[in-house]
């Protein structure tokens, strides 16, 4: 797992054991020996877009680790009070600074891994100038050619783009599921 585990009780503060509970559940979770709360942890969701416009898509460099000065769409994780799509939204104006109009789901990726599930929409460009925040050194846009496969951040943005460009070719766009090992 990428997340540390869990090491002191939400509730009282006391160490806590990662065991199986007592109430019929057969996963090892931390439990508080104390005051009993079990703590249950789950896969988070990452959210982000594919902002296109005409035959290019928009990149970001990153200016944070992990995988600094690699080429990534824009997404990040999803925020508590938020749809995926809102948050979809709030990290491409984060990164990127770009004005765009968002479309539909376009792909969900399972990275079990690490427990996470990413998922990210087209998005519609109304513009070619973008003012990225303090997390991006450079947002461009690149056709498929000009993509730099090899220096691209995450498996899950290079299985999305790759998708992106085929549909791009067939004319319509699906849904694609995936699993990312
Ligand atoms: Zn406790």
């Amino acid at each position: 797992m990428y997340r540390s585990p869990i090491k002191h009780c939400k509730n009282c503060g006391t160490a806590v054991l990662y065991r199986v509970p007592d109430d019929g559940d057969t996963k090892e979770r931390a439990v508080c020996p104390a005051c009993g709360t079990i703590h249950y942890e789950n896969p988070l969701n990452v959210v982000g877009t594919v902002p296109h416009l005409g035959d290019r898509v928009l990149l970001c460099k990153r200016n944070i680790e992990p995988r600094w000065g690699k080429w990534t769409l824009p997404a990040g994780f999803m925020e508590l009070n938020e749809t995926t799509a809102q948050g979809a939204a709030r990290e491409t104006d984060e990164e990127a600074g770009a004005q765009f109009e968002m479309e539909d789901l376009f792909s969900v990726l399972n990275v079990e891994r690490v427990g996470q599930v990413h998922l990210f929409y087209r998005a519609r460009l109304l513009s070619d100038q973008f003012n990225p925040g303090h997390e991006t050194i450079e947002a461009r846009l690149f056709t498929e050619a000009e993509i730099p496969w090899e220096e691209i951040a995450f498996k899950t943005v290079k299985a999305t783009l790759e998708r992106y460009f085929d549909d791009r070719r067939k004319g319509s766009y699906g849904i694609h599921v995936l699993d990312i090992s």
